[in-house]
C-alpha cells in the first residue's frame, strides 16, 4: 500500500524542530569542545604547577644540603689550613714555657749549687715534660759545641755532637739550627727526619728553638706535621660529628680510598657498597667529590640494623689535600610523597572542575533544548493554524486571526494566504457566473437547433412529398432536363432530411438525461452487431471482437450509437479490392478503457485526421460514399460527454484504427453490470 502524502509528512521532522535540534547539537558540540580544550589546558597547567613545585622543593633541599656541606667543608679546610700555624704556636708556646722553667730554675738555684748542678736540674726538669698527647718532648743542644744536653725521646744521643746529624736530604740540619739560634735568638726550623712510629726517613718536622743565654743552650721542641695533621683531622671529624640537622640528618665523610670516617659505617671500607639499583654509592660519592663536588642520588642500604632503606639525595665536596669527601644527605621519599599528594590533589581538583563543567554543559544543553522546544511549540502552533486554514482550502478566513500571530514570517504568510483565498473566491464566483451564462446560452442554442430542426422537417416533408408527386405524375411527360431537375430536388430533400435527422440525434445526445451506469462493452457490441448483421452479410465483411471487453461507466444507448457509427464507417469505407476485416478490442489502463476499432479499408490522409470530426465534414462526395458527415462529430460528442476522448491512426490504402478512451466503471458498480458478451467465435460475422 503506497503511503499517503499526509503519512509521509507526519514521518518527517518539522522545520523548527529539526533546526532547533541541529542548533542544539552544534551548540552542545561547541561547548563540549571548548570545555574539553579548557579542561585539558587546566590539567596541563596543574601538572606544570606540580612539576614546578616538586622542582622547587627538590631545589630547596639541594640548596640546603649544599650550604650545609659547604659550611662543613669550609670548617675542615680552615682547620687544615691552620695545622702548621697551630703546630708552630704549640711548640713555640711549649719551648717558651720550657725556657721560662729553665730561667726560673737558673734564677732560683741554691747559692751553693754549681753550674753543673744547675744544668742537671734544668735538664731533668725538662726531661719528663710531654705535650701533644705525649708525642711532644724537649731537646737541648749546646750552641757552641753542638753537644746534645737533653734528648727526652732518645737519651742515647745525650753527650754526643749532633752537628754531624744529617736529614734525609743529606743536609747537616743541626748546624743550621744552631746558627739560626745564635744569630736570631729564637726561630723555627723545618727539616725532614725519622719518625718514631712511622716507617721511612722523610717525615716533615718543625722545631722551635730558643736561646737560653745563661748556659749558651738552645732549648727546642718539635713536632711532625703528619701527627699534627692527624690531630686536626680527628678534631675536625669530631666537629663534623656534632653537626646535626633535620630529624636525623648528619654529615658523613670518608677517604678517597672508600674508608668511612664519619657516618653509620664509620671505620669500614665502603668502596664496594651498592644500592638496590646497582649504584656504587661510595664510588659515586668519591667520583663526585673528586670532580669538585656534586649531587648523588641512591637508595640508602641497610648499613646499620633497623635502618629503613630510603631514597636519598646527597651532596659531597672534596677536601683534596686530605683526600676526603665530606657530604650530607637528605631523604627524598618525603618529597616524592609530597609530590604524589600534590598530584592527587590536582587530580581531584581537575575531576571536580570536570564534574562541575559537565553539570554546567548538561544544564546549558537542557536549557537550550527547552528553549528550542518552546520555539518549536510556538512556531508549530502558528503553523498548525495555517495548516488548518489551508486544510479546507481557506474557506473560513475568520478562523485565521493574523493579529494573534506573534511571528513576522507566519503573520506575513497568513496575510498572503488570506489574500490568495479572497482572490480565489472572487475568481470562482466570476467563473460560476460565466459557466451559468454559458450553460444558459448552450441550452438556448440546443433548444433553438432542436426546435429549428424539428420545425424544418415539416416544410421539408411537404417539399419532398410534392417533389415525389411531381416525379410520379410528370416523369417522361416533360423533357429530359425536367426529369433530371426533379431527381435533383428529390435527392436534395432526402439528404436534407438525413442531415436534419443527424442534427437532431446530435442534440439529443447533448441533452440526454440518461443516468451513468456500469455498461459492459460486450453487451454494447452484441447489440451493434445484431443491428448491423444484414449490412455485414451484404458486404461480406469479417468482424471479430475480443473475447473479453471491460465494463465502462456510461450511457448505454449512446455507447451503442458510438460503436455502431465506427463499425458502419469501417464497412462503408472498405477497400473494393479486398474483403473487409474489422477488429474490435480493448485495453485497460489504471482508470480507463481504450476501445479500438481497426479496419483494412481505404484509410485517411493524416491531413484530415482533425477535420473529419467537425460537423458535416466529409472527404468523399455522396455519390461515391453516402453519408452526412455527422457520424464522427456524434462519436466525439458521445466520447467527450463520458469524459473520454477519441482519436485515430490511419495509413491511406492500408486501414484505419479508431481509439475511444472511456472511464472504467467503479469496482462496486462493475459487479452489478452484466458479464461481458459471448466469446469471439460466436460473434464472428
Ligand atoms: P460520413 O460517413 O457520413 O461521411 P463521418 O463523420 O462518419 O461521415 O465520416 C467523416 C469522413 O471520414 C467520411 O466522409 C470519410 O471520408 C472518413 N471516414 C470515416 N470513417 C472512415 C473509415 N473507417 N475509413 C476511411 N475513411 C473514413
Amino acid at each position: 500500500m503506497p503511503r499517503g502524502p499526509e503519512a509521509v509528512a507526519r514521518e518527517r521532522p518539522g522545520v523548527v524542530r529539526s533546526l532547533s535540534l541541529r542548533l542544539f547539537v552544534a551548540f552542545a558540540a561547541a561547548l563540549m569542545t571548548l570545555y574539553a580544550y579548557w579542561g585539558l589546558d587546566l590539567y596541563r597547567t596543574m601538572n606544570a604547577e606540580v612539576r614546578y613545585r616538586a622542582e622547587t622543593l627538590m631545589e630547596e633541599r639541594r640548596a640546603y644540603i649544599r650550604a650545609l656541606v659547604e659550611t662543613a667543608v669550609n670548617g675542615a679546610q680552615h682547620q687544615r689550613r691552620t695545622v702548621e700555624a697551630r703546630a708552630r704556636a704549640v711548640i713555640r708556646e711549649r719551648v717558651q714555657s720550657a725556657l721560662a722553667v729553665a730561667s726560673h730554675i737558673w734564677r732560683t738555684r741554691p747559692h751553693r749549687a754549681s753550674d753543673q748542678e744547675a744544668e742537671v736540674m734544668i735538664r731533668e726538669a725538662l726531661r719528663p715534660l710531654r705535650f701533644n698527647n705525649g708525642r711532644g718532648y724537649f731537646f737541648v743542644l749546646d750552641i757552641a759545641t753542638g753537644r746534645a744536653i737533653l734528648h727526652a725521646a732518645n737519651p742515647a744521643l745525650e753527650g754526643t755532637d749532633t752537628r754531624d746529624l744529617r736529614d734525609s736530604t743529606g743536609q747537616p740540619f743541626v748546624q743550621s739550627m744552631l746558627d739560626m739560634v745564635r744569630d736570631q735568638g729564637t726561630g723555627f726550623h723545618t727539616y725532614k727526619w725519622f719518625h718514631p712510629t712511622r716507617a721511612g726517613p722523610n717525615h716533615r718536622k718543625i722545631a722551635y728553638l730558643a736561646h737560653f743565654e745563661p748556659l749558651g743552650w738552645a732549648i727546642a721542641a718539635g713536632d711532625y706535621i703528619a701527627d699534627m695533621t692527624a690531630d686536626i683531622k680527628a678534631e675536625t671529624l669530631a666537629q663534623l660529628r656534632s653537626m646535626h640537622f633535620g630529624e636525623d640528618g648528619y654529615i658523613f665523610a670518608g677517604t678517597w680510598a672508600g674508608v668511612s670516617l664519619l657516618g653509620p659505617a664509620e671505620g669500614r671500607n665502603m668502596w664496594e657498597v651498592t644500592d638496590r639499583h646497582g649504584v656504587k654509592i661510595v664510588q659515586e660519592l668519591i667520583a663526585a667529590a673528586r670532580g669538585g663536588g656534586g649531587f648523588v642520588e641512591y637508595v640508602r642500604p641497610d648499613i646499620e640494623h633497623g635502618m629503613q632503606p630510603s631514597h636519598k639525595l646527597s651532596y659531597v665536596l672534596p677536601v683534596p689535600e686530605w683526600e676526603w669527601y665530606v657530604g650530607a644527605g637528605v631523604p627524598v621519599d618525603d618529597i616524592n610523597a609530597a609530590i604524589a599528594a600534590m598530584r592527587h590533589d590536582t587530580r581531584r581538583e581537575a575531576l571536580l572542575d570536570l564534574l562541575l563543567g559537565t553539570g554546567l554543559v548538561v544544564l546549558l544543553a537542557a536549557a537550550s533544548y527547552l528553549i528550542a522546544l518552546d520555539s518549536a511549540r510556538r512556531i508549530g502552533g502558528e503553523m498548525a493554524q495555517l495548516e488548518g486554514f489551508l486544510a479546507d482550502d481557506g474557506r473560513h478566513p475568520e478562523r485565521l486571526d493574523t493579529n494573534a500571530m506573534r511571528l513576522a514570517e507566519t503573520t506575513r504568510l497568513a496575510q498572503a494566504l488570506k489574500g490568495a483565498a479572497t482572490r480565489r473566491d472572487a475568481a470562482e464566483a466570476a467563473l460560476e457566473r460565466q459557466t451559468r451564462n454559458l450553460e444558459k446560452s448552450t441550452a438556448d442554442l440546443e433548444r433553438f437547433v432542436y426546435v429549428a430542426s424539428h420545425d424544418l422537417r415539416e416544410p421539408l416533408r411537404i417539399i419532398a412529398s410534392y417533389v415525389g408527386l411531381l416525379r410520379r405524375r410528370y416523369r417522361g411527360r416533360l423533357d429530359a432536363d425536367a426529369d433530371a431537375f426533379i431527381d435533383y430536388a428529390s435527392e436534395g430533400a432526402r439528404r436534407m432530411h438525413d442531415m436534419i435527422g443527424d442534427l437532431l440525434t446530435f442534440v439529443r445526445v447533448q441533452r440526454s438525461e440518461e443516468p451513468f451506469v456500469a455498461v459492459p462493452l460486450g453487451r454494447v457490441l452484441d447489440r451493434v452487431l445484431a443491428t448491423l448483421a444484414a449490412r455485414i452479410e451484404e458486404t461480406g465483411a469479417k468482424v471479430s471482437v475480443a473475447p473479453t471487453l471491460p465494463v465502462v461507466h456510461g450511457r448505454e444507448p449512446l455507447l451503442v450509437s458510438l460503436m455502431q457509427n465506427l463499425i458502419e464507417n469501417a464497412l462503408k469505407y472498405r477497400d473494393p479490392e479486398r474483403p473487409a476485416k474489422v477488429r474490435v478490442e480493448a485495453a485497460v489502463t489504471d482508470d480507463e478503457a481504450v476501445l479500438s476499432v481497426a479496419d483494412n479499408g481505404i484509410g485517411i490522409d493524416p491531413a484530415y485526421h482533425d477535420r473529419i470530426f467537425l460537423f458535416f465534414q466529409r472527404l468523399h462526395p455522396a455519390s461515391s460514399y453516402p453519408g452526412t458527415g455527422m457520424g464522427l462529430s456524434l462519436c466525439r460528442s458521445i466520447a467527450e460527454s463520458h469524459g473520454g476522448r477519441i482519436w485515430l491512426e490511419s495509413e491511406p490504402g492500408v486501414g484505419t484504427t479508431f481509439h475511444v478512451a472511456l472511464p472504467l466503471a467503479p469496482a462496486d458498480e462493475a459487479d452489478h453490470g452484466a458479464p461481458t458478451g459471448p466469446d469471439e467465435a460466436s460473434r464472428q460475422s
